[in-house]
């Protein structure tokens, strides 16, 4: 089975490790460059993506993560996660980078300031049922490329439409939370990502 690593400075890192390991996967927290060589595939859970971005600065990760997905390694952000990904960020800090790879604008705390968190049931693609999403202080995607794949949008409410899930090639992207609850579906997808290439077993009941 395949090393998955999830990125360990800041952010929601123990429940990605519970859900890669109940799936079945060799899961590790990477706090060093030593231990992103060891991954196949890695996730950047939720947090504060400032805060990401200066950890991996200080800790001499940020140009082995820029390397490895520029490389093709398999790459899957949640929330913070997400904006680590883009390309864009709207309503980012002045000095705030992000790692990039996946051709999107996302706009930063996009459900509203007020708004702590949400949560709602959407339709995921390649998924059968709806999946529960929890949004917390979530951005929203505001703008794709033509290489990218919307995944899901928000279903109903005043955000209703907004795209909050992507793909493009082996990057993936959720606004929400998908290590909050048991539902491993999305999970299992990305694992599929890292094992095949692709997400083509989604949704199949195992
Ligand atoms: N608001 C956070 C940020 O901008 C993201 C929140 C989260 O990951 N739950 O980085």
């Amino acid at each position: 089975s395949p090393t998955i690593g999830v990125f360990a400075l800041q952010g929601d890192v123990r429940e990605h490790l519970r859900a890669l390991t109940t799936l079945g996967v060799d899961a590790i927290g990477v706090r060093r460059p030593e231990e992103l060589e060891r991954c196949h595939g890695l996730i950047i859970p939720g947090g504060e993506s400032t805060t990401m971005f200066k950890l991996a600065r200080a800790f001499d990760l940020f140009e082995p993560l820029q390397k490895r997905i520029a490389g093709g390694m398999p790459t899957f952000g949640t929330c913070a996660g997400m904006i680590m990904l883009a390309d864009r960020i709207v309503d980012g800090t002045s000095d705030q980078e992000t790692l990039g790879g996946l051709d999107i604008t996302v706009r930063r705390n996009a459900f509203g300031r007020q708004v702590d968190s949400f949560e709602g049931d959407l339709a995921f693609e390649g998924l059968d049922g709806p999946v529960h999403a929890v949004f917390i202080r979530a951005p929203w995607v505001e703008q794709v490329g033509a290489e990218v794949e919307v995944l899901a949008r928000v279903a109903s409410g005043p955000a209703a439409g907004r795209i909050v899930a992507v793909r493009q090639g082996s990057l993936m992207a959720t606004s929400f939370h998908p290590e909050v609850g048991s539902d491993t579906r999305i999970h299992q997808a990305f694992v599929d990502l890292v094992s095949t290439g692709d997400t083509v077993v989604v949704g199949k009941e195992r």
